[in-house]
């Protein structure tokens, strides 16, 4: 979520009386901002999609609960000790957390394990009963997300594992004190911490019964919240959409045929029906090691009532399939909800495409991709459930919030309307012949990038010149980024300078940021690459300050704030087909940045918005890498043909910048000889190519700067906004639910429960 408070100052439209009155208490109400910690409960894009769109949800009106989990410890914060990445435990909640409120009234149970025993109900029906052989209490604490300049205030609703006080209990009379307190302990782990891996699945038990019991609470709580207000739950899918942000809640398919049927005494047909028109799935990745697949043995000692239903579901899904391919028993096992080829799998894509009423991805590109690939069969099942939904950004926290200074110029242009409706920005392309409009443009981003120097003196302790170039990629560590391929570009250059020192470049400063996954060595082994080319080039008396690198540690919201408003340049540079949508390069060409990018996710769309003359396009497209993977690609034939590129590898593989040491990157070496699974020596002269023309057209700089007011100003539709709008229309089918506070007042008299309860997702 980043930190509350800046943000519903803003959205309360109270920042400035605020400010001031803080002010008059001899404080200053930054400094006051800078306290707060930040909740890190997610990985990284994916988690921060999900807070814009709350945001927007909240300002558009839009009744909504963010359900997640309340965990203990998020995301690690990062150090670097000797250029290495070091993780330290992220202890947020440790001063306690004053946007939360406890709802012990509305905790529920969550069984897990045992097993399930068949018996006859009612006029001799078949039944089925789990009997689990342990139950966590979950715990819920909601956090209000304000709208801006609305009075709509939804509701994040985060879970948090407890000991049921009954099982303690009962441990306790049959004298089994240790088993009792074990059992609090054990129930406790489940929100301990957050898994930090980005892309990439585990497959650890413990983050299975993350996902259950998240989602076994929330759909409980969806269903109790229902009948409060109707008297079955035969309308549900009619007043509830649950929209899976990727596959990791995708058990709730699962879950809510087992409380229809099992709890609430529904036939199979009409809780199929309903639990088809409830859940939505997006889905964020093509990369096919990040399909999440959970083995059936694992899957079924947790959840054994689970799998029953997912064989049922799938055998009665593939049943429709045999119908409609007869003999396509090929079709049969790359349709089925199980993986049968060796060990067994539940595949959560397929659960979750059978299990939903619409299909999405992120970004034209993503979704086309999957219609093609990924998903091909399902698309041909039913075209009619795909739909695109590409990613938005809220400008409410990554343009007012983080970037004053330009809010204030914008607005003293077009007025305040562009915040609440972002094509509204388009007002500035008018300003764009102004010399005095460039001018004010220029003096902004001068200011905010003498800040990050300022921080990056602090933090990393690397003198940076912000007259130079502000060359940045921030964003977790991946392979598939390409955040080395940055690098060979920054030893190109120094090697340049090295050959002639009077050489004339353009001096740049590149600036890294990001987490990589604890076990992920070669993303760890990018960070250590990136901090040793750094202190080679950074000390290097040739360079003379022309060249400088900074690592800025422990990337997280907080920090990206002040870091994408001070780029000249956007890095989104990953392998073309691999990066869903990004969201990252919205938020800095929203904030005046020019983008370096190949036409990958949402560039493809961000650089039809801003004109191909605003943005810096190279390499490869994604059939051109799938082509020249399927006829055999060899990198080192561009090794080999290409000399500067044979000297940077060659010196990184020699120990140019580790001391002499030839072996630390040997790893990241062979693996681009030998393998180079993300073509980066296919797009490295392409790449340096177009990293030329960036630097000539910097040294006109008055031309950048109307490069950069279009870049803006066209940037309208990347408000997540615009994103939740299309949700509402094509799949939620919601309309906007104002709050009249005359009435809630009202509402709140007259309620015999307490409003509060549900506030926000009051049905209508
Ligand atoms: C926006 C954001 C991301 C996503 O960045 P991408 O460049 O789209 O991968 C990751 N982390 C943080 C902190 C962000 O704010």
């Amino acid at each position: 979520m980043g930190p509350h408070l800046g943000n519903n100052l803003i959205n309360l439209n109270i920042y400035e009386q605020v400010r001031q009155a803080i002010e008059e208490c001899g404080l200053t109400l930054q400094d006051l901002i800078d306290q707060e910690e930040e909740p890190g409960l997610g990985n990284g894009g994916l988690g921060r999609l999900a807070a814009c769109y709350m945001d927007s949800m909240a300002t558009l009106d839009i009744p909504a609960i963010g359900y997640g989990i309340r965990y203990e410890f998020g995301i690690f914060d990062q150090e670097i000790r000797d250029g290495w990445q070091v993780e330290i435990t992220d202890k947020w909640l440790r001063y306690g957390n004053p946007w939360e409120i406890a709802r012990t009234e509305a905790a529920v149970e969550v069984g897990l394990g045992g097993r399930t025993e068949s018996y006859s109900g009612e006029q001799g029906r078949y039944r089925v009963r789990w009997i689990p052989d342990r139950v966590v209490r979950g715990v819920p604490y909601d956090t209000p997300i304000l709208g801006y300049k609305t009075n709509t205030a939804n509701t994040m609703r985060l879970w948090k594992a407890e000991a049921p006080e009954s099982f303690n209990f009962e441990a306790f009379n049959v004298g089994d004190y240790y088993g009792a307190v074990n059992q609090k302990t054990y129930s406790e782990n489940i929100t301990k911490v957050l898994y930090p891996n980005d892309e990439p699945i585990q497959g650890k038990q413990l983050r299975l019964e993350q996902q259950y019991f998240f989602v076994s609470c929330s759909l409980q709580d969806m269903i109790r919240i229902h009948l409060l207000r109707n008297s079955s739950l035969d309308n549900f899918h009619e007043k509830f959409t649950a929209q899976l942000n990727d596959t990791h809640p995708t058990v709730g398919v699962a879950e809510l045929m087992r409380l229809l049927i099992d709890v609430h005494g529904m036939e199979w047909d009409q809780a199929w029906n309903i639990t088809q028109n409830t859940f939505a799935y997006t889905n964020h990745t093509l990369l096919p090691e990040a399909l999440e697949k959970w083995q059936v043995e694992l899957f079924g000692s947790l959840l054994p009532r689970h799998l029953e239903i997912i064989y049922e579901i799938n055998q009665r899904f593939l049943d429709t399939v045999r119908e409609r391919y007869p003999g396509d028993n090929g079709k049969l096992s790359r349709l089925s909800l199980i993986d049968d080829s060796g060990s067994k799998y539940v595949r959560m894509a397929h659960l979750a495409c059978v299990g939903s009423m619409a299909i999405n991805g992120v970004a034209a590109l993503h979704t086309e991709l999957l219609k093609a690939n990924v998903l091909h069969e399902f698309y041909e099942l039913w075209p009619e459930k795909f739909t695109n939904k590409t990613n938005g950004v809220t400008p409410r926290r990554w343009m007012v919030l983080s970037n004053p200074r330009l809010t204030y110029l914008i607005s003293s242009k077009i007025g305040e309307d562009w915040i609440k409706n972002l094509y509204e920005l388009r007002k500035l392309e008018e300003f764009v012949n102004d010399a005095g409009f460039r001018e004010a443009w220029r003096q902004v981003k001068r200011e905010i990038k003498g800040d990050l120097a300022q921080k990056i003196q602090q933090c990393c302790n690397i003198t940076v010149n912000p007259d130079t170039l502000f060359d940045v990629q921030v964003k977790r560590i991946h392979e598939y980024k390409r955040q080395h391929l940055n690098v060979l570009h920054i030893i190109t250059l120094y090697n340049r300078i090295k050959r002639d020192p009077n050489i004339d470049i353009v001096p740049r400063t590149f600036v890294f940021g990001g987490k990589a996954a604890p076990s992920y060595f070669m993303a760890k082994l990018i960070i250590k690459l990136i901090n040793s080319v750094g202190a080679v080039v950074n000390n290097d008396s040739d360079v003379r300050d022309r060249l400088k690198v900074a690592f800025i540690p422990d990337y997280n919201v907080t920090m990206s704030q002040k870091v994408y408003p001070a780029a000249d340049l956007s890095e989104q540079i990953s392998t073309a087909g691999k990066e869903a949508s990004g969201t990252g390069n919205m938020k800095f060409s929203m904030n005046g940045a020019l983008t370096i990018g190949t036409l990958d996710g949402a560039n493809v769309e961000i650089r039809e918005e801003v004109g191909a003359d605003n943005f810096f396009l190279f390499g490869l497209k994604t059939e051109a890498v799938d082509e020249m993977k399927s006829q055999g690609y060899n990198p080192l034939d561009h090794y080999n043909s290409n000399p500067t590129l044979k000297e940077v590898i060659d010196q990184i593989a020699s120990g140019y910048f580790s001391n002499g040491d030839a072996d630390l990157f040997r790893p990241l070496v062979d693996s681009l000889l030998y393998n180079d699974q993300y073509m980066l020596l296919a797009d490295y002269q392409p790449y340096i190519d177009c990293q030329d023309r960036v630097s000539q057209t910097y040294r006109d700089y008055d031309h950048w700067t109307r490069m950069s007011i279009l870049n803006v100003a066209r940037m309208g539709k990347f408000s997540s906004d615009r994103s939740i709008q299309d949700y509402c229309r094509d799949i939620w089918k919601v309309q906007a639910v104002p709050v009249e506070l005359q009435d809630y007042v009202q509402a709140k008299a007259s309620f015999k429960v307490d409003p509060q309860q549900f506030a926000g997702s009051r049905p209508q």
